[in-house]
């Protein structure tokens, strides 16, 4: 027997360009139509949550919201035969927590097609201390291992480092044999990230602290991008011959100011990389790929959990560059648990 109402973190638009936001209470009814009925336990903060829970226009189309690109918990009720009450699942990216009621609740319904089975080799925990950063990064790895890197052609820089789709590439790669170049804005995170596997940290000024020519020298092999703006144009630069990034950020600006040079002198290639929409038969091998080999071996020692009252503040730090790692979100902290 499901509740009459459900906790979330609602987002409620008070004035023009005005919005506040906090725990609430709503009735079970205002979930959307869908096939699956999910009690959430686990979510996770992700930048576009962050920016979801500030009511920023471009990402929350329709008030009152509820924010949440990522949800793991047990499925409650279902109309679609691949799934029954009592499975443990994830359900990340597509609309959810966009356009769709998201996983900053007790409960969220959703089409079938945006749910997965809890892969095994993850606990729920896991799942989202990994969540659509976690799925970011290794999409990111897996495009420079498709454009055909090995550890033996150079190290890989990564910017964004302290963030959470970078510090988990930076795990990822260095698990993989790859040496990483970690870029952070955070010097007293130098410590952290040299323990999570950079083999070396550059300070942003530092790094962006370079000659206005086309090519700089060709120190990396590859690179991880989740910052875009003036910190991708200076990648682009000082990637080697025939070498590749992996591109999927915008903390540090959606514009990219570059010459051909890079990509027609040293064939360098640019890989976009879109998690929310990526193909159902990828996401499960990347899951795949997640819950095995590629699960960091320090996932939980870089995660802060924290309730629903308590993830409003570390948004707002988030959005101002001052958090690191991951945070993860205990839905039931407080509440009736599933
Ligand atoms: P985080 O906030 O955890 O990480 C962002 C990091 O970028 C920060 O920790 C900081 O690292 C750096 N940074 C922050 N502000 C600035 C700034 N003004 N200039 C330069 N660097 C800055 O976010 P996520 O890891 O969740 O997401 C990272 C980016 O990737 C976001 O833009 C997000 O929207 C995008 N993303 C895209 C996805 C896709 O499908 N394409 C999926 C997931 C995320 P440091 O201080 O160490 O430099």
């Amino acid at each position: 027997m499901l509740p009459e109402t459900f906790r979330c973190y609602l987002v409620r638009q008070t004035g023009k360009d005005l919005t506040d936001a906090g725990v609430d209470s709503r009735p079970l009814r205002e979930l959307p139509l869908g096939d699956v009925t999910i009690c959430v336990e686990r979510s996770s903060l992700n930048y576009k949550d962050a920016m979801a829970a500030s009511g920023h226009p471009g990402i929350v189309r329709k008030f009152p919201h509820v924010p949440g690109i990522d949800a793991a918990g047990t499925v409650v009720e279902s109309t679609n035969s691949a799934f029954k009450p009592g499975d443990q699942v994830l359900s990340t990216g597509h609309e959810l927590g966009v356009e769709r009621w998201g996983g900053w609740a007790e409960y969220i319904r959703v089409p079938a097609a945006w749910v997965l089975p809890l892969p095994a080799g993850l606990t729920i925990d896991e799942a989202m201390a990994l969540g659509t950063a976690g799925f970011t990064a290794a999409q990111c790895v897996d495009a420079l291992l498709r454009h055909g890197l090995k550890p033996d052609r150079g190290p890989i820089v990564v910017t964004g480092a302290t963030g959470g789709v970078a510090s988990l590439s930076i795990m990822i790669l260095s698990q993989l044999g790859f040496r990483v170049v970690a870029v952070s804005g955070k010097s007293q995170q130098r410590d952290w990230l040299m323990n999570i596997g950079a083999e070396q940290v550059v300070p942003r000024d530092e790094f962006l602290n370079v000659p206005n020519r086309p090519l700089l020298s060709a120190n990396y092999a590859g690179g991880v991008d989740t910052v875009g703006g003036t910190v991708l144009a200076a990648v682009l630069r000082m990637i080697s011959h025939r070498g590749g990034v992996a591109c999927c950020g915008i903390a540090g600006g959606a514009e990219l100011q570059t010459t051909v040079y890079p990509f027609i002198l040293r064939g360098i290639s640019l890989a976009g990389i879109d998690s929310a929409w990526c193909p159902d038969d990828e996401r499960r091998a990347i899951w795949e790929k997640l819950a095995g080999t590629w699960k960091p071996r320090f996932l939980m020692d870089a995660v802060r959990t924290v309730t629903l009252s308590e993830v409003g503040a570390i948004s707002k730090d988030m959005l101002a560059g001052k958090t690191h790692g991951r945070t993860l979100i205990d839905v039931t902290s407080g509440g009736p648990s599933c």
